[in-house]
This record gives C-alpha cells, structure tokens and sequence, in this order.
C-alpha cells in the first residue's frame, strides 16, 4: 500500500561493499543541520530520505556495515569507505532512514513534491545556504520524527 508507482531504486556506498535497494517512496525528504550530522557525515548537512522500515533492504554487504549510537538515533555506515548509508530513530523503530544521496544515478527517493524540509537550521553552518523557500524548522519538525520524545 502507499508504493503505487514507485519503482524500486537502487543505492551503494562509495567503495561498492555495501548495496542496497528501496522498495517504497519516501514519505518526507529531510536536509539536518545539527552538529551530530554535520560531523557524522562531515558536510554542512546531512539528507535523509524517511521510509516504512520494510521498504529498505540490504541487497549486499551487510558485514562491512558499522554502527554508531547516540541517545536518539543510530546511524550505520560502510566501514571501509565511511559512507553513511542508514539510520534509525529510537522513538520510531518502524521507520527507515536512507541517504538519499547514495542512490544511483538520477534515482530518487519518489517523496512528496514539496516535502523537503530544513530541520536544525539553528545550528546551521554559517557556509549552509537554504533556498527562501524552502521550509525550515529551529528544531524537529512539528509532529514528525522524533519529536514525540518531549
Ligand atoms: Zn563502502
Ligand atoms: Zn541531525
């Protein structure tokens, strides 16, 4: 229910260990700016792609899949190129988070038009630029993902 119409994209690490296939769309495409995923992924954010848990299925390489906990989320990555490949959040085991940006080729995570949100921005880099447009959130986004903690 909910994937009429998306085709199952395809996704890898850099190096090639680890591969991995989505078999539905995303429900909400995320760009985070706080500090943890800025130096987890070194970048100025990091993009998430959220999907029922079931739809993300390691195709290879699950052996060369590393884990890092915080106290909200768990993050898993190729151990042998670094690339950040998956995550979890603790209050929403039933949700899946993929980096978008490990899909191959053009492949996209099929989300809602106009579901990209900037969450974080209050610990944006000051390098970060967000469109004038886009929205964008201090924190979590309301009634979304993880914020059912407080
Ligand atoms: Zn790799
Ligand atoms: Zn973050």
């Amino acid at each position: 229910m909910g994937t009429t119409g998306f085709e199952p994209a395809t996704g890898r690490c850099a190096c090639g260990a680890v591969a991995y296939r989505v078999d539905g769309a995303a429900t909400a495409l995320y760009h985070c700016h706080c500090s943890v995923c800025r130096r987890l992924h070194g970048a100025l954010f990091a993009t998430y792609a959220c999907v029922q848990r079931e739809h993300v299925t390691v195709e290879a390489g699950t052996g060369s899949l590393s884990t890092y906990r915080s106290d909200l989320a768990k993050w898993q990555f190729c151990r042998v190129c670094g690339c950040h490949l998956f995550a979890e959040h603790e209050h929403n085991p039933g949700m899946a988070w993929y980096m978008p940006a490990t899909l191959d080729g053009d492949l996209t995570p099929g989300h809602p038009r106009g579901s990209e949100k900037h969450i974080f921005v209050g610990s944006k880099s000051p390098l970060a630029r967000i469109p004038d447009d886009a929205p964008r959130f201090e924190g979590h986004a309301p009634g979304e993902e993880g914020a059912a903690s407080s």
